[in-house]
């Protein structure tokens, strides 16, 4: 069944301008998808340690890492900010995460440009800002749990973990991708993710309900099953659309058997792949 949405407004991108036009979706649970047309918050989170990964160059007295944090300071505020990310804790957060231990070695260079970048089979690690800028639409706090569908490389869910007292769950559809992000997070010390490799469109019910979800890979309507695992007050943010092309990101946040959706402007994500979208996932590694 087609949602209809009674009113839709699609939102610029430069959120300093923005204001939020809900669209108030109402459904049965039982209901099998939404298909259309997705905002933002700043939460308040306690500080917390961030995690420094300190890399030693041979023959170089200071970590690696020290190199590029005049980068990621410059990503913060030249890219996120300036679009207007302004959760304290978000930007603290993205100018602590090492990203450039997330890239193949060949684009560390880039790291911290403003793009997505490829990570293998097709995939990419997303635009830091899009990073920022969905963790903040997550609204997350302290004690909260947050599935992440699409851990890829491990970059977003090791921001969301970052955020502190936040319990992090991350699924990944490629088995050589969620090995990698294992190993990699494991590798750095971080062990405190869960993490899965599966089919994300129908959650992680042992673990469910999630007070937020964010799904890194755009499906062409609202996976059912994601939103049936969602506490009452709960937020998904989401792509929306056909694959290969742009898509809509979303806001739902659930109260009761309904939703309230925000269409937040066009993005362009890699598909949702797998049998809830019927689309096989790719299985080469370039
Ligand atoms: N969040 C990732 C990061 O920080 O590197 C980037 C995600 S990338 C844009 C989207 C990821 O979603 C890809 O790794 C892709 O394999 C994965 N994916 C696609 N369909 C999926 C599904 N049904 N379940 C879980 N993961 C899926």
């Amino acid at each position: 069944m087609i949602i209809q949405c009674s009113m839709c407004r699609v939102l610029c991108r430069n959120r300093r301008n923005q204001k939020l036009w809900p669209i108030i979706v109402y459904l049965s649970l039982s209901i099998t998808g939404c298909q259309a047309a997705p905002p933002m918050a700043s939460p308040t989170h306690e500080p917390t340690p961030v995690i420094r990964l300190t890399t030693v160059v041979p023959g170089e007295e200071t970590p690696a890492d020290d190199a590029y944090a005049q980068l990621r300071l410059d990503m913060v505020e030249f890219t996120i900010e300036a679009r207007g990310v302004q959760d304290a804790e978000v930007l603290r957060v993205m100018r602590s995460v090492p990203r450039h231990e997330f890239v193949p070695p060949e684009y560390v260079g880039q790291a911290y440009e403003d793009h997505p970048l490829p990570i293998g089979y097709g995939q990419t690690i997303s635009q830091p800002y899009i990073v920022a800028w969905m963790t903040e639409l997550l609204e997350l706090k302290p004690g909260e749990k947050v599935l992440e569908i699409g851990t890829g490389s491990g970059y977003q869910a090791l921001v969301l973990a970052e955020l502190g007292d936040v319990e992090v769950y991350s699924i990944e559809i490629i088995p050589e991708l969620a090995e990698q992000a294992a190993a990699r997070l494991h590798r750095q010390g971080y062990n405190a993710l869960h993490l899965k490799q599966g089919d994300g469109y129908y959650g992680w019910e042992e673990h469910a309900p999630f007070d937020a979800i964010i799904v890194t890979a755009a499906p062409d309507h609202l996976p059912q099953p994601l939103v049936e695992q969602l506490v009452d007050g709960g937020r998904i943010v989401i792509p929306i659309g056909p694959p290969g092309s742009y898509q809509s990101l979303w806001k739902f946040v659930k109260e009761g058997s309904g939703l309230k959706a925000y269409n937040l402007g066009d993005v362009a994500f890699v598909p949702l792949t797998g049998t809830g979208t019927n689309l096989e996932p790719p299985t080469a590694a370039p």
